[in-house]
Parts: C-alpha cells; structure tokens; sequence
C-alpha cells in the first residue's frame, strides 16, 4: 500500500518534471530556430546569387535578341503557365533613382493572398526570388508553403533545364550542359555554343525542379513525445538496477544463505544417520533449525582470534561457579589481566602481529591454567581467569606463575616482542558474594594496578600484594643494565690461617643508592621474575672479568654469585668462556656462589651446567649452607671446593650455643667431605677467634671488610697481608 502510494508520488513528479522539461525544451528550440532560419536564409541567398546572376545574364539575352521584348513577354507567360509550382511573378518597374515605382501582379499571379507577404519583403522577395531584370524592373517569383509535421517548409521551385531549354529555343541559341560537383554541391554548367564562350554555372537541389528549401518554423516537443523519450530510459536504468540488486542480494545474501541450509540440512542428515542407520526419516525442518541455532550459539561463545571463550560463556561459568561456591562452599579467584602495548604494536607493525602475540598469551594462559580454571577473552587487550582457590596461600604463587607466562618476551614471525600486563585479582567470597560485585571489585584491581607499582593487585586485601614497590624498579633495572646505573663491590673472603685474601666475592650495587632503597636481593628476585637476569649477569661477569684484568693484582680471585635461572641455561658457559677469553682471566680466578636451595631445586639439570663450569676450571662454592637441605649424594656429585656456612648461625654464634653447635658440625662434616669452610657475616672478633678454634678455614664479613668499591681493592691487598690488622678489625 504504501510502496504503491509512493510509486504514484513518484510518477506524478515524473510528469511534472516532463511537462516543464517540454516547455523548456520548446522554447530553446524557438530561439535556436530564429538564428537557424537567418542561417539557412543566407545559405540559399548564397546559392540564389548565382542562380539570378545565370538567370539575368540569359534574360538579357533575351531581351537584347531580335524582337526580345516580346519574346520576352510571352516567354514568362508561357513559362509560369507551365509551372504552377510557381505562384507568383511580379514585375516592378523602378524609377531613375533606382526606387521601385510599381508592384503589379502580372498574369499567371494566382493566389497572391497566400504568400505571406510580409515574411517575402523581409527576406525572400527581394533577394531570394527577385531577379533585376534591367535597371528598371525587377522579376519576383515565390513558390508555395507546405506545412510537414508542425513546420513550415517553402519550396522554392524552378525547373532550370526547363527554363533553359526555353530560352534557346526563343534566343535561337544552343546550350550545352555539363554536370559537375563543387565543394560537395552538385552544378549544372551551361556553355553557349556561338563561339565566344560563356560559363553559366548553376547550383541545384537533387532534382533540377527543387531549388532549395527553407523551413520556416520548428515543430514543438509534445508532452508523449518527451515522455515516450524518457520511458526508454527511465525503464533501461530501472531495469539495470534491478539486475545489479538481484546480483548483489544473490552474492552477498542468497547464496550465503543456500551454502548455510545446504550445510545445516549436510549436518542434520549426517547425525541422523549416526543416530540410527538406516533409517530414512527426514528430519523436521524445525530440528534442522535448532541444530544450527547450536551451532550459532557456539560461534557466538568463542573469540575468533584465540578460540577462548568470550565474555557470554565466562559470564555464565561464573555465575555457575558462584552457585557452586554456595552449595559446596568453594572459593574462586577472578583475575583480569589488561594486556599492555598491543595497540602500539598493532599500529607499527600490523594488526596480523597482534593477533599472533594474542594467541601466544592465550596458549601460555591455558597452558599455566588447572582443568578446574576457566579463560575468556573479553575483549581487544582483556582476559578473565576464574581459579578455584583450593590453598589460599598458594594462591599469590599462581599468580604470579600466570603473570610471568604472560610478560615474556615473545617471538612472532621470526621478531621479539615483550607484552606487559596487569592483574586485578578479587575473591569469592571474601571480596564479593555475587559475580557483578566480584566483576566490579576485579575490575577496581585493575585499574589500582595500572596506577601503582606492582602489576599485580588484590582487591583490597592489601596483605596479598607480593610487594608494592617492585613494579618501578623493574623498569629502572632495564634501564640500569643499558645505562651502567649499576657496580659491583667486592667483599675479601680471608683464610683464617694465612690472612691471605683467598677471593672477592662480587656484591651488586646501584650506583645511586638513594634512588632505590629495595634490598639488593628483591631486585635480583624482580629481575629472574622479569627475565633480566641474563643480560644482568652478563654484565656481573664482564665487569668482574673487567675488574680482575684492570686491576694488576697477580692470582686476584672473584667470587661471581649465580641466580637459579642461570643454572638452567645451557649456554651459560660458554657466555661466561667468552668473558674470561675476552679479559684474559683464568678459570681459577672466578669463584662460583650458588645456594644451596638452587641446587635442590632442580639438581639434575643444575649438576650438568655445574659439571661443565667445573671442567672448564672454575671454582664452585656453595653459598648459604645450612639453609636449605642440600643431599649430601648432590654435594659429593658436584665439582664443589667450598661451602659458605650462612650469616645467620655464624653472627649470633658466640651468644647461640645452637648456631655454633651446627656452625661446628657443618665444619666437620665439610671437611669429611674434603671441602673447605667459608664462614660469611663474622662480625666479631670473638667470632673470628671461635672459628679459627673450629679449623673453619675462610672467614668474610664486616669485622674482616665491608665490600669494597674496586678502587679501594689495591690498598686492601698493600694491608691486608698483615695478621695483627685482621685481629684489629678494619
Ligand atoms: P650472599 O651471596 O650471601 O652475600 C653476602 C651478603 O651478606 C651480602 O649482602 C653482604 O653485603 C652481606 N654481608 C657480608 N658480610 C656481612 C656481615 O658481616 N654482616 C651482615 N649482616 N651482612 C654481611 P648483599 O650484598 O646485600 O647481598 C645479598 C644477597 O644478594 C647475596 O647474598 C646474594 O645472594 C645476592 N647477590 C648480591 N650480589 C649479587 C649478584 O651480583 N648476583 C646475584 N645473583 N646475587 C647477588
Ligand atoms: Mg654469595
Ligand atoms: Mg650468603
């Protein structure tokens, strides 16, 4: 109904628009017809002239023949008589002056009424029809107007070979003709054969009767005229842009449509026929459609980048999981993690790297997930977890586990990529007892995060944060490591016997220690979390080997402690080969501190890089002994020369009985094993004597030096030889 209405309002402004079209139309063609008409007026005079200057030449001729004016008489009598196509002849006479003195219609001017007399004064009487006779009369001849159509035609008619073959016959002259063309017009060439030669040469129409015509108006466009026109093409163009919308629907709608039924109607049969063979039973198409819905629905669950879940099917798992948590008292983390520097990334090097980075996040998260956990991709840069919180306790350590399968540097496509991240964590129940608040309390972590220094936030249980400071240091420390923020100290480790230094052992430091008040060993925690520790300990060892060289001290020691994450990388020595090469330093120049809960963290893999560091010649101490329970089978296995009694039994020794009871046996049993003892943190004097009564063999620590900037080293060796100063303390 209202389609036809507008298709009616449509065709009414169609006409409308015809209608002043049409009368645009006439009255453009009115106004070129004036200038046309002037135009082809002209034309014909052109042609005319000559005519009439032929035609005066042979009527002069005429009239100058014997008995001419006579002759002359009757043979325009006799002429118009023959042709009727000729309507008028007016012969007029003129004055000395050369003005015409009468216009009198001659015999044979039949119907002179008709031929519009004031259009043939102002063009056509004249000039085009009117032949000077002689000074004194002037020959007009006009033909009849036919109307073709709305226009008016005037024919102006002259059979000249007529005429011609008249006068020779009257002048008693012969006339050859010769037909020519000329400039694309046909003439006529008359020539008279009485010796002195005269070329009349006469232009005419197709046919020698027709000398021209003149059409004397325009016909109007009529409205049909116009809208017949315009149908044709208003119809084309409807007809093409109905073909281009059926193209288009069929492409872009139909065919996706047909492929979908074909696929669903594919799926449907196949399972029917797996429900029961043979049997032949179509489906209901209302089945049919459910099964796809299915299938639709499951599209909409999944991310299309990293097939996690997306938010719909997370939201429903958690609110699951709270019912859960209700019935049987379970208790869940929700983590959001806010994916750092996928926008930079996406705008430098292509969103197909970012879609690479996402799916290497989501592999990590599903790989450091539990089967009880659920991962969702909520949008670009943001993920959901929700963990079952089995141990509270060990909850900060998953995380953190989770966060450093995150922020790792990744490879895409052959380049390396680091991602930052940060986490807002919030508990059911203790932070919310419904999935909107724990969503809200999760997303408040969030933004904490990403305010304050450590990516990792617990909605308000500020007891869970690892450490609020570490996150700045973090970024300081990648600077530090490019920039030389950091030295190293070197503390002597002095045999008790001798007073012979026996190595320094290479203490890290800021320069600046102002800038950063974190324990040396929190930011060495940070950086194996944050996978600096390799380029850190690079630089330990170059510096160290740096050192040694520099410094000229003949047989100088240095004592290099190793992180956990060193000892398992396989190429450790050969990055630490290529230091010593590099500064000339010995193997047996460079003592290696590993603790004792390295070791038995993972000892297989530790043994096999400790083995190589041994066989390459390099000295193996194990550092904090007595702390953790290193098995005394891994100590025989490793290429170990020294164990470091830790500072906690040895500074309280003299007061503890305990500490030097342990501080005792640890003695014994390092010399059972053929080991030498190192007691680190001797403080006292009292504690130096208590250890040299034990047969400890090195002692380090404040009473002997506090570690030393590599520039005071020298002076240490000038004094250090002398037993009575390590007696006095320094
Ligand atoms: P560590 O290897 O057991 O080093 C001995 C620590 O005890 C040093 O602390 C040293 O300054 C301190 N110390 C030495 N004598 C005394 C003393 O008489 N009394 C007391 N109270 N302390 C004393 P620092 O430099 O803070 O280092 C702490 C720990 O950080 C080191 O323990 C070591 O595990 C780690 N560390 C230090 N520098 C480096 C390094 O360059 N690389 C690695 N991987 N770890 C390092
Ligand atoms: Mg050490
Ligand atoms: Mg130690």
């Amino acid at each position: 109904m209202l389609l036809s209405a507008f298709a009616l309002l449509m065709f009414l402004l169609w006409s409308l628009s015809l209608m002043v079209l049409v009368d645009r139309q006439n009255q453009q063609n009115a106004a070129s017809y004036r200038q046309n008409l002037h135009g082809q007026i002209l034309q014909l005079q052109q042609k005319q002239q000559l005519w009439l200057q032929s035609q005066h030449y042979l009527l002069n001729t005429l009239v100058e023949s014997p008995g001419g004016d006579s002759k002359f008489q009757s043979f325009l009598w006799d002429y118009y008589q023959r042709n009727p196509s000729i309507w008028a002849v007016n012969l007029i006479e003129f004055d000395p002056d050369g003005n015409p003195v009468s216009r009198s219609s001659k015999p044979g001017c039949r119907q002179p009424g008709q031929l519009h007399r004031s259009n043939f004064d102002d063009y056509l009487v004249p000039v085009i029809t009117s032949c000077r006779i002689d000074d004194k009369a002037l020959l007009e001849i006009a033909g009849p107007v036919t109307t073709e159509g709305n226009a008016r035609v005037l024919l102006l008619s002259m059979d000249y070979f007529d005429f011609l073959s008249e006068f020779s016959a009257l002048s008693g002259r012969r006339l050859q003709r010769a037909a020519d063309f000329e400039g694309g017009v046909q003439y006529h060439e008359f020539g008279l054969n009485d010796g002195d030669l005269v070329r009349v040469v006469l232009p005419i129409g197709e046919t020698s009767s027709v000398f021209g015509e003149i059409h004397l108006g325009v016909k109007p466009m009529s409205f049909w005229e116009l809208f017949e026109l315009q149908s044709v093409i208003v119809l084309t163009v409807l007809v093409a842009a109905v073909v281009l919308v059926l193209l288009l629907l069929h492409f872009n709608l139909i065919r996706p449509l047909l492929d979908l039924a074909e696929k669903m109607q594919f799926a449907a049969n196949s399972q029917q026929q797996s429900a029961g063979e043979g049997r032949a039973e179509v489906r209901p198409g209302l089945q049919v459609m459910q099964d796809a819905f299915h299938v639709l629905q499951k599209m909409a669950k999944r991310d299309p980048v990293t097939g996690l879940n997306n938010r719909v099917i997370f939201e429903d798992r958690l609110l699951q999981a709270i019912r859960e948590g209700k019935r049987s008292g379970r208790r869940y983390a929700l983590v959001l993690i806010d994916v750092q520097g996928l926008d930079s990334f996406a705008w430098q090097r292509g969103q197909y790297i970012v879609d690479a980075l996402l799916r290497q996040v989501a592999d990590g998260l599903r790989e450091s997930l539990r089967e009880s956990d659920h991962v969702a991709r909520f949008e670009r840069n943001l993920f959901a977890l929700l963990l079952e919180v089995q141990q509270r306790d060990q909850l900060n350590t998953l995380v953190e586990k989770i966060y450093l399968s995150v922020v790792r540097p990744y490879q895409v496509f052959g380049r390396e990529f680091e991602l930052n991240a940060f986490f807002g964590v919030a508990l059911y129940p203790e932070h919310a007892a419904d999935a909107d608040v724990l969503y809200q309390h999760a997303s408040d972590a969030v933004v904490k995060a990403e305010h304050s220094e450590w990516p990792i936030q617990y909605f308000r249980d500020a007891d869970d944060v690892t450490d609020t400071t570490g996150f700045s240091m973090i970024q300081s420390l990648r600077s530090a490591i490019d920039n030389e923020e950091l030295k190293l100290m070197y503390q002597p480790v002095v045999d008790l016997k001798s007073y012979q230094t026996v190595y320094l052992e290479a203490l890290l430091r800021w320069r600046d220690p102002d800038k950063h008040d974190l324990p040396i060993e929190q930011t060495i925690r940070l950086a194996e979390q944050n996978h600096l520790i390799k380029p850190l300990t690079n630089w330990i060892f170059e510096t160290a080997c740096r050192f040694v060289s520099e410094s000229g001290i003949e047989g100088l020691a240095v004592g290099i402690n190793l992180s956990m994450i060193d000892l398992h990388d396989r190429r450790l020595p050969e990055r630490i080969e290529t230091q010593l090469r590099r500064y000339q330093v010995r193997p047996s120049q460079i003592v290696i501190e590993i603790t004792e809960g390295q070791i038995m963290q993972d000892p297989k893999e530790v043994i096999e890089v400790l083995a190589h560091l041994g066989v390459m010649g390099l000295s193996l101490s194990i550092d904090d002994f007595g702390t953790g329970q290193a098995s005394l089978t891994y100590l025989k296995e490793l290429p170990v020369e020294k164990l470091k009694i830790d500072q906690s039994f040895v500074r309280d020794m003299a007061t503890n009985p305990d500490d030097q009871l342990i501080v005792r046996a640890t003695i014994e049993l390092a010399h059972t094993l053929d080991l030498k003892v190192v007691a680190e943190g001797v403080e006292t004097l009292v504690a130096c004597d208590l250890l040299s009564e034990m047969d400890c063999d090195h002692v380090q620590g404040y009473y002997i030096s506090h570690p030393l900037e590599a520039k005071q080293v020298a002076t240490w060796f000038e004094t250090s030889v002398k037993p009575d100063l390590v007696r006095k303390g320094r």
